[in-house]
């Protein structure tokens, strides 16, 4: 841990030479992370593969190309977003000029999950880099390839001072937290989010918490069953299912539950025709992963898949039905790739359960009513989601990403990931002259010109 404090210290340090704040420094630190990235792409690829046995057109879609994309256009916009912004000033105040600067914090800390573990270390470092930050960004370590890929990269940018990258454990991660940083950005459980805010707590360290929850699917009387189906289960399939916005249950209007059934069984065969056998299939990430999901099958009857092999790890995506609500299963979230499956006669039924539980993460409502669309936008609280389509709304750099209650705090991507590592400083410029002297003491009989003013 010696060496960890040092590397704070030296970065306290490089922070407050201000070397971190000029626009060539922070698009240079940018430019050559895109570099190397691109020069270790296959080692990237080979090391989601035998972490998460990702494919690479999974790994490129949802973890490379993402990052590389979020590289480019961090950098094209980068001048724009760091003007400060002019604000109007109130008539009283004139003549002067008022303007928002955006600040780095400082030093920022990166405490990231092994579901996607190479995006969700590097895109909230990209925005924090941008913002002028210093980074130290710790891996998971239940990825432990990826982890050593990433450490690689950034030691190749050979700048510790400005970002590195700390390789560890829960007791890494709970040394990192008994230090002084300016801001924290946790991607993970809700359990451990909860452990970081008590943590950060002790500094007055501002948080931002990417946390899960159970994400439902609703799927309307009038919803286009096939293709419906089919986005569904890429939303499951995509890493085996463990992706924080996952739909985690599906709710099917009663009318429509064989046809479900049916889809579904025809689209999973579509999509891995050797089902868990299947190349472009993920694994589960470890034996004690693999354990929790085969006990949360017993919380309802397997009727499409149910298949598993412990060896290799995989567990072929599931539709469950009878399912106990009291079972783990709907009580946890389940990242991974079983679908609990319930059904629904009247819509504020479904919006009843789902308010009734902790605030989901994400929300995916299949149907072409407008005013049942409307109807679910307006009477649930969630982080994000799509309407007729799954995770989609990730791929968006204008849309912020984030939860809401147990799901998450803050939000990131594109310019809000610049703007939520910069702290909003607000100034008014004023002239010298004309110097009113309503405002100073001796107040005798001034308190009917404020009555004017403040009308
Ligand atoms: P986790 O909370 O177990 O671990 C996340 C990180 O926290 C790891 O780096 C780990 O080393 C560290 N950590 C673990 N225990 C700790 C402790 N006691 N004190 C301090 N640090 C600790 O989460 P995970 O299993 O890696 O990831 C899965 C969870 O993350 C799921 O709940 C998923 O929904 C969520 N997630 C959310 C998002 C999002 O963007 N909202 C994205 C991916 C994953």
């Amino acid at each position: 841990m010696e060496n960890i404090e040092k590397l704070i210290k030296t970065q306290r340090e490089y922070y407050r030479s201000q070397q971190t704040k000029a626009y060539e420094a922070r698009l240079s630190i940018l430019s050559r992370l895109k570099n190397k990235i691109e020069q270790y792409e296959a080692k990237i690829v080979r090391a989601l593969a035998l972490d998460l046995g990702k494919s690479e057109f999974e790994s490129y879609a949802t973890e490379v190309g993402f990052i590389l994309e979020e590289l480019s256009s961090t950098m094209k916009n980068l001048k724009s977003w760091m003007e400060p912004k002019k604000v109007a000033t109130p008539a009283v105040h004139l003549p002067a000029r008022s303007f928002v600067i955006s600040e780095p914090y400082g030093q920022v800390l990166v405490i990231a999950p092994w579901n996607y573990p190479f995006q969700l270390a590097f895109s909230p470092a990209i925005g924090a880099l941008a913002a002028g930050n210093t980074v130290l960004v710790k891996p998971s370590e239940l990825t432990p390839n990826v982890a050593k890929v990433i450490a690689e990269i950034i030691e190749q940018l050979n700048q510790p001072a400005h970002f590195v990258a700390v390789v560890g454990g829960i007791e890494t991660a709970d040394y990192l937290l008994s230090q002084k940083f300016d801001y924290i950005f946790f991607t993970g459980s809700t359990r451990v989010g909860k452990i970081v805010m008590q943590k950060a707590a002790n500094h007055l360290t501002p948080v931002t918490l990417e946390l899960g929850g159970k994400s439902p699917c609703i799927v309307d009387q009038d919803a286009d069953m096939e293709t419906t189906v089919r986005r569904i289960w890429w939303g499951k399939t995509v890493n085996a299912g463990q992706t924080c916005v996952a739909p985690d249950y599906v709710f099917v209007h009663a009318s429509r539950k064989q046809e479900f059934i049916q889809m579904s069984q025809k689209v999973l065969k579509e999509f891995f025709p050797n089902s868990i056998e299947s190349h472009d299939y993920s694994k589960i990430v470890n034996t004690h992963h693999f354990d929790r999901l085969q006990a949360l099958m017993l919380g309802g009857k397997a009727v499409v898949g149910g298949e598993s092999d412990r060896t290799k790890l995989k567990i072929a995506p599931t539709l469950l039905d009878q399912v106990d609500l009291e079972h783990s299963l709907m009580q946890e979230e389940i990242f991974g790739p079983l679908m609990p499956l319930l059904t629904f006669e009247a819509l504020d039924e479904c919006i009843e359960f789902i308010n009734q539980r902790a605030k989901p993460l994400a929300l995916y409502y299949f149907g072409k009513k407008e005013s049942r669309k409307q109807q679910v936008l307006s009477q649930v609280s969630f982080g994000g989601g799509c309407i007729n389509d799954t995770l989609v709304h990730l791929g968006n750099p204008d849309l912020p990403f984030g939860g809401v209650g147990d799901s998450g705090i803050g939000s990131y991507h594109g310019q809000r990931s610049f703007d939520l590592f910069s702290h909003q400083k607000s100034i008014m410029d004023k002239a010298l002259w004309p110097d009113i002297p309503i405002r100073y003491a001796p107040y005798k009989d001034k308190t009917k010109f404020l009555r004017i003013f403040f009308n």
